[in-house]
């Protein structure tokens, strides 16, 4: 049985042990939420010692299941106050795997700044002074200087060290380029840990076990020719998730200028074609790169400058559409700065271009002024309180300002998919236990679903609630949501991630298994919440999604709350 590692960061002390009988069957974001409903009191201090900062690797790190490599981290939100899990690419997963380890849970508080080493003799708590302040691209190259380039790192930047709620953690792909656990704040939980990094070294390790090489080798290839027969992952790798840019805009739900409306006039100028076009002619840039090992998609890419400086990799759609279009900026150089400078403090690009549209709209700086959100963000270290407000999130700062226009739920900002438009998206983010999280729950159109009307305010709560059950059990599986998506339009390949599963694991698993997982996730998470002090209320869309209509479509949100009370009930 895999392990589960217990870091006791007030004692500096760390114990091994098998998975309980509960838990050997979750992974990532199963595993995440478990230990943080189990152990988390839901009315703790976010940032206090009594919280839990839990990692884990999905069911399938380490074996041949392609795209299945991803990383959960899980605590209670500073940012939302219930219960959260961000996941990213990136090799920690993998790595941890070689040590046969499934879990690390950190609990208490360090008395002084620490790295988190770990490795196949146990695990050490050290100190790091030397690395306070410290960005996150010189802590990375501090850190692997050290330990060299076997390991795997995650750390924070110098806004999860100063507890600001957008704090994100940061993780290392194999090649050392950034990643990011973004959601929720939970880079200022590990700050909070006084823990600035954790290394993992995965040299003489184990390895992870696997019941039935022959089955997962049978259903990892169907799964290959699955995934890749999709002709949304030829986009993919041609074009990253930016080529979401130009197919949010053809359906009017690209979050333009704090989300006022649903179509930006300088689309073209942040699409995934043209960065393609911009990469083609750059010197050392990729068009084509891979967060993980196992990839088969491979969206990320290496953005250079025009001189054949790397700015930044794996810039997506989420913060192009939030940095760019929300704060009408149409220029990727730009866009590709601010990503490498919140990368670099540590900071949720979601969430800071939230924050920077409701501060656009609040007058703190003028709309499609990138010069002036640079300059902004390179004063946070400075104490500067409007780049507080920023790095605190889009509530913070729209109350700060008197903006009503918040586009947030449970104090998180939304993606960049208006869900005036995708109202199987804007259920999910009404409803999530996770905030407005797409990645909760994403309802796109399709043409394999010619039935499903996204616009319509009917049959919303079932869709979300089918998703949320479903990307709930991906993120456990540890698979990349991209790499899934097929699976929605192919019904047959869910059968293959069941039978991936059996073949690890050795168990016979029901026909259902994953939305049944997937559910008991969810209904552990809206458990949390509830007793955190959530309720119905906190489960609804800002008021202006429900007033103002969105150009060109015209659309108002317009599920009805009994659709949304009612979810999850049955
Ligand atoms: S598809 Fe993209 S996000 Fe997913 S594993 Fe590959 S590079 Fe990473």
């Amino acid at each position: 049985m895999p392990d589960l590692l217990h870091v006791d960061l007030t004692r500096r002390s760390a114990t091994k042990g098998p998975l309980t009988v509960d838990h050997e069957m979750l992974g990532g974001h199963a595993l995440t939420s478990a230990i943080v409903a189990e152990e988390v009191d839901p009315k703790a201090d976010p940032l206090g010692p009594d919280n839990v900062l839990v990692f884990a690797a999905g069911l399938y790190a380490g074996t041949m299941v392609p795209n299945g490599g991803r990383l959960s981290v899980g605590a209670k939100s500073p940012l939302t106050g219930g219960i959260k899990e961000a996941n990213s690419g990136g090799s920690t997963a993998r790595t941890m795997s070689k040590l046969d380890l499934r879990g690390i849970k950190l609990t208490g508080r360090a008395d002084a700044l620490s790295v988190v080493e770990i490795d196949a003799t146990g695990a050490r708590v050290v100190p790091a002074g030397d690395l306070r302040g410290l960005g996150s691209y010189e802590t990375v190259a501090r850190l692997r200087e050290k330990y060299g380039d076997k390991v795997s790192i995650i750390c924070i930047g110098p806004a999860g060290e100063l507890g600001f709620k957008a704090a994100a953690v940061i993780t290392t792909s194999p090649d050392f380029h950034l990643r990011a656990a973004a959601r929720g704040g939970l880079g200022a939980v590990m700050g909070s840990k006084n823990v600035k990094a954790i290394v993992v070294d995965g040299e003489g390790g184990p390895g992870v076990k696997v019941a039935d090489r022959d089955g997962l080798k049978a259903s990892s290839s169907a799964l290959t020719k699955g995934i890749l027969s999709h002709p949304a992952m030829a986009a993919l790798e041609a074009l990253g998730s930016p080529f979401l840019v130009n197919v949010t805009q053809s359906i009017g739900c690209l979050s333009t200028r704090n989300f006022s409306a649903g179509q930006f006039e300088g689309a073209q100028a942040i699409s995934g074609e043209h960065m393609a076009e911009l990469l083609a002619e750059r010197p050392n840039a990729e068009a084509k790169h891979s967060c993980m090992a196992g990839c088969i998609v491979n969206c990320s890419q290496i953005y250079t400058d025009a001189d054949g400086n790397e700015v930044t990799s794996g810039m997506e759609f989420e913060t192009i559409g939030l940095l760019g279009a929300n704060c009408a900026i149409d220029d990727l150089d730009h866009i590709a700065k601010v990503d490498r400078l919140c990368d670099d403090l540590g900071l949720d690009t979601m969430e800071v271009g939230a924050a920077l549209g409701v501060a656009m709209e609040g007058g703190m700086i003028p709309w499609g002024d990138g010069a002036a959100v640079r300059g902004l963000l390179g004063k946070l270290l400075d104490g500067d309180p409007n780049a507080a407000l920023i790095a605190n999130g889009c509530c913070d700062t729209g109350e700060a300002l008197g903006v009503t226009r918040i586009p947030a739920v449970k104090r998180q900002g939304m993606a960049a998919y208006d869900p005036r438009v995708l109202k199987g998206t804007g259920t999910t983010y009404a409803t999530a236990p996770q905030g407005a999280d797409h990645t909760c729950g994403n309802a796109l159109p399709s043409p394999a679903n010619p039935g499903y009307d996204p616009g319509s305010p009917e049959g919303q709560a079932g869709m979300s609630e089918f998703l949320q059950c479903y990307f709930a059990a991906i993120d456990a599986l540890g698979m990349c949501l991209f790499a899934t998506l097929p699976a929605l339009d192919m019904p047959e390949l869910q059968g293959h991630f069941v039978a991936a599963v059996s073949a690890i694991t050795g168990k016979e698993l029901p026909e259902d298994y994953l939305i049944s997982m997937g559910r008991d996730v969810v209904v552990m998470e809206r458990d949390f919440n509830r007793r955190a002090g959530f309720t119905a209320a906190d489960d609804r869309m800002p008021a202006f999604l429900l007033e103002e209509p969105v150009a060109p479509s015209g659309n108002v949100y317009d599920v009805s709350d009994a659709d949304l009370d009612a979810m999850f009930t049955s």
